[in-house]
């Protein structure tokens, strides 16, 4: 196993990064606060989108197979102190730990991630993801409410929770972050139709969403997230921006069946 150059310790990192993001995000959005969490859960599986597995360092294109060879002196090497980020070499992680790499700062974050407990991932919902999409996704939500009746908003979000929630610019694999989401609108017969049948995971939500429906109102949006690490959660949120101002906005979303919205490109 290898093993990084050393200045604090992990533990003394993790800390002080839990406490940077404890301090920092009940302040963000007073209103995105105003949640009520219906259902949640870890699926603990990992979609594979990926065959291969590229070096952490970002300039370096090699890669191995995701089924790791037999022998283990052949296998790429993790971080010793995040466990996560794995290197074709001694010298790519020498690098990238650097002056111009980038695992130093990714490092901690990816270290204090694995020890979010429930709240933290909460908040890294509402922060990361909903607080980077809330101003087109409600408008959205509202315009299909009043079109359709009750429903939820559906949003998938093909990366991990903990993307969302650290602005790095690259991921643990070295590539560079490209965050979507994709927003929909889903009645709880289209969900018990089409995502029940299609998804045995989701069909693990349905008390969960079917609740966060019930409770949904005027100013009050059901939500079902699902993210590509297994972590999925239904709550209740008040709509931001007001929910008049979506209103006004909504027509820019009327023939929309889906908003694809990506966070990471400036286009
Ligand atoms: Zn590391
Ligand atoms: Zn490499």
């Amino acid at each position: 196993m290898a093993s990084t150059p050393n200045d604090k310790s992990e533990a003394e990192q993790a800390e002080e990064l839990t406490a940077k993001m404890q301090k920092l995000t009940p302040n963000v959005d007073g209103a995105l606060q105003d949640t009520t969490w219906t259902w949640e859960d870890d699926l603990l599986y990992a979609l594979p989108a990926r065959t291969a597995r590229k070096c952490a360092r970002r300039d370096c294109p090699k890669t191995e197979p995701l089924e790791p060879p037999e022998d283990t002196a052949k296998r790429f090497a993790a971080c010793a102190k995040c466990q996560t980020a794995r290197y074709c070499s001694r010298e790519c992680q020498i690098q990238d730990w650097k002056k111009g790499g980038r695992h130093k700062r990714m490092c901690p974050q990816l270290i204090a991630f694995k020890n979010f407990d429930r709240d933290q991932k909460r908040r890294a919902v509402i922060v990361g993801c909903l607080g980077k999409v809330r101003l087109y996704v409600f408008p959205f939500y509202v315009g299909k409410r009043a079109k359709v009746g009750d429903g939820f908003l559906f949003l998938q979000c093909p990366a991990p929770l903990e993307d969302f929630f650290f602005d790095t610019d690259v991921t643990r694999y070295g590539e560079p972050q490209k965050r979507a989401v994709v927003a929909s609108y889903v009645t709880p017969k289209e969900f018990d139709d089409e995502l029940v049948a299609a998804d045995f995971e989701l069909a693990l939500a349905r008390r969960g969403v079917l609740e966060a429906v019930g409770q949904a109102d005027d100013s009050k949006a059901a939500v079902l997230c699902k993210f590509r690490c297994g972590f999925v959660c239904a709550f209740v949120t008040k709509i931001v921006p007001d929910v008049r101002v979506c209103a006004a906005l909504c027509a820019d979303y009327e023939e929309m069946a889906t908003l694809r919205l990506n966070i990471d490109d400036d286009s």
